[in-house]
């Protein structure tokens, strides 16, 4: 399930601009949305499904800042066990 955004690593992030975050458009089940001022939110939480059996959850790996929180560190340390 994913459990957070970190909104201050957005602040500085590149990808802030409109439509650019990379987490909005790679979570297929459409969990995560913009604000109004661009930073990506959780609208939908109970749509996530994890998605580790296919993409290992993909918000959270496609945040080049570590902004995106899914799993526990403990579970990180065995992404690449299946
Ligand atoms: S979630 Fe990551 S990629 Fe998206 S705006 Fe924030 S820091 Fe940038
Ligand atoms: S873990 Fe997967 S399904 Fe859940 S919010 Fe992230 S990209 Fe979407």
């Amino acid at each position: 399930m994913i459990k957070s955004i970190d909104k201050t690593k957005c602040q500085a992030c590149p990808l802030r601009a409109p439509g650019r975050c990379p987490v909005v458009e790679d979570c297929f089940q459409d969990v995560i949305r913009l604000d109004r001022e661009g930073y990506p939110y959780i609208k939908y939480r109970r749509n996530c499904c994890n998605c580790h059996a296919l993409y290992w959850f993909a918000c959270q790996q496609d945040c080049p800042s570590q902004a995106v929180e899914v799993s526990t560190r403990a579970s990180l340390s065995n992404r690449h066990v299946f």
